[in-house]
């Protein structure tokens, strides 16, 4: 199958954690990984957090050191034919720093929060911003916190600075409690279509196209067992990334630990379990053209999941077809 790998290479929202723990360490052991296999990924950057880096670094000039460390990496996945892909978390546009650590008022957690002429700015200055670092041409997006609808107050900041790709949209996802909110209830069951209004209801010859991340069905058991080993699971599943994520609203919480539900396919933690399994569930369900779209996040990265993703490679290789969005243009 056409098979992406994706990661959302950015801090924690919450306790941001650090560049070298956060961001470079697990990075550089995933590509420890995908070299045996020279396999290429695709990187979302949350772009935002350097850009609020550089306005402020004349405050706070150690910041300067965290901007080079990674800009220097991005540079390194473009020399090594990783793709790099833009990922918004529009909650940047107004952190600040206390007592040296990141603070995110809730404010702008969700690009919504702006009118569309400023979506369109904020899209057209983060991507120049990610371009100019990558010299490469951005074409793909992917929503902070999946938060891309209602897709209207978006869909010109996409026109404008010339996304054409998305890459947001789960099967059956939905989280209607807290700061998050998406619904991506009603999706198509395949695996990829066009849109030009709302990313879940193809359009023949809709302006853009959607390429779902996969996701998988799982017990409500999935989830008591995420947490019993982040807890109790020992040094293997410690998560690499020195920050933590914003807590899931309570209804939230409750609805995945009482329910089952539909989560993505991915490389985090203990997540990486049921990988195979959902390869198999997509290979079996599909066709090789179809897409197997993975997704994962640096920091919560855990040397279980970095061993199991190994492991899945080598298992698996000759049937992957791994490639990247710039593979897509082209
Ligand atoms: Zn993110």
């Amino acid at each position: 199958m056409n098979t992406y790998i994706t990661l959302d290479y950015e801090l924690f929202f919450g306790k941001s954690g650090t560049v070298e723990k956060s961001i470079q360490e697990p990075t550089q052991k995933l590509l420890d990984v995908l070299n045996k296999y020279n396999a290429k990924a695709v990187f979302f950057v949350d772009i935002g957090y350097l850009i609020r880096c550089k306005e402020l670094e004349v405050i706070y000039p150690n910041l300067k050191k965290d901007v080079l460390k990674v800009k220097n990496q991005i540079k390194t996945l473009v020399e090594q034919g990783h793709d790099i892909q833009l990922h918004i978390h529009s909650h940047w546009e107004d952190a600040y720093i206390e007592n040296g650590e990141w603070k995110f008022p809730m404010e702008h957690y969700r690009l919504h929060s702006f009118t569309e002429q400023e979506c369109v700015s904020i899209f057209k200055k983060y991507k120049n911003y990610l371009e100019e670092i990558s010299g490469q041409e951005v074409v793909a997006f992917r929503a902070g916190g999946w938060c891309i609808q209602p897709f209207n107050k978006l869909k010109h900041a996409f026109l404008e600075s010339g996304i054409t790709i998305d890459s947001t949209v789960f099967k059956n996802g939905k989280n209607v409690h807290g700061s998050h909110f998406y619904n991506f209830e009603n999706t198509p069951d395949t695996t990829e279509w066009n849109f030009t209004d709302d990313p879940c209801v193809p359009e023949d010859n809709g302006k853009f196209k959607e390429i779902p991340i996969s996701s998988y069905r799982v017990s409500l058991l999935f989830f008591w067992k995420l947490i019993f080993y982040k807890k109790f699971g020992g040094k293997a599943h410690q998560q690499i990334g020195d920050g933590y994520a914003v807590k899931n609203g309570l209804g939230q919480k409750l609805r995945l630990l009482f329910k089952n539900s539909n989560t993505v396919v991915s490389i985090d933690g203990y997540k990486t379990s049921y990988l195979q399994k959902a390869y198999n569930h997509y290979k079996h369900k599909f066709t090789e053209q179809d897409n197997f779209v993975i997704i994962g996040h640096p920091k919560a990265f855990s040397d279980y999941s970095l061993v199991t993703l190994d492991k899945f490679l080598s298992e698996n290789i000759t049937t992957l077809n791994i490639r990247t969005f710039r593979k897509y243009e082209e």
